[in-house]
């Protein structure tokens, strides 16, 4: 899932100290699941709002809602009616980057304002804990790799095996608590009876799917209106 952490509370408040009417909506998807974004995260951060501006002598109506999915135009609807209905003038999201997108280029004058700072897509890894474990370079090597991400998981994006940092399996830039991903691809290796592998060579890996080769599309044909 994406995960995205809560900005800054002040950072908010300073985005909307000077609307009258704010409308702040949650998406019900992967950042409720992270506890950034959810119905939760909302009501929270509409209190703290009404609050802190109260206190300052700007009493704004700050309203609240959240929907399945950020990112779709079925759920984005009742969020684009309620802004017109109910003359909001302001729109924090605590969607991820996605859904301020999505909703910026819908709502015209209306100003979109991120309630969170995205960060990755990730995984549970305890209790209150997410990790980044794809980086989303549209070219999956994870064949080669035992099905772990050097790319998302080294934190020097390596792909020819461990920098000389790497020691009794920990990463050299937090050894209390990255493993090194090129001894976790080793022992996967190892368990899968294929080390051998890793002598293999591979092509240069092609950066053109990843961000560096531009905005990126997905396209299913068969889905597509004829032309
Ligand atoms: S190789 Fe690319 S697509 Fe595969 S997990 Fe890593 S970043 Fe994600
Ligand atoms: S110690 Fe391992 S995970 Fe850390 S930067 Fe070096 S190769 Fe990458």
């Amino acid at each position: 899932m994406i995960i995205a952490d809560p900005k800054p509370f002040g950072q908010v408040k300073e985005y909307i100290k000077d609307y009258k009417r704010v409308l702040v909506v949650g998406c019900g998807t992967c950042v409720t699941v992270c506890l950034s974004g959810g119905e939760a995260e909302v009501q929270l951060l509409a209190s703290g709002l009404r609050i802190a501006l109260g206190k300052n002598g700007k009493n704004p109506v700050i309203l609240e809602g959240t929907v399945q999915r950020q990112c779709d135009e079925e759920f984005v609807v009742p969020v684009l009616d309620r802004v017109r209905d109910e003359r909001i003038d302001a729109v924090v999201t605590l969607a991820c980057g996605v859904g301020v997108n999505f909703l910026a280029d819908r709502l015209g004058s209306v100003p979109v304002f991120p309630g969170v700072d995205t960060t990755f897509y990730g995984a549970s890894a305890g209790q209150g804990l997410w990790a980044e474990l794809c980086a989303g370079c549209g070219n999956c090597i994870t064949a080669y790799t035992g099905g772990i991400c050097p790319i998302a998981r080294c934190s020097k994006h390596l792909l020819n095996g461990p920098c000389g940092g790497s020691e009794k399996g920990r990463c050299e830039v937090a050894p209390n608590s990255i493993d090194c991903v090129w001894q976790l691809i080793y022992d996967r290796l190892k368990k899968l009876g294929r080390l051998s592998e890793l002598q293999n060579l591979l092509p240069a890996k092609d950066w053109r799917t990843a961000s560096d080769g531009g905005v990126r599309r997905s396209v299913r044909e068969y889905l597509q209106e004829p032309k």
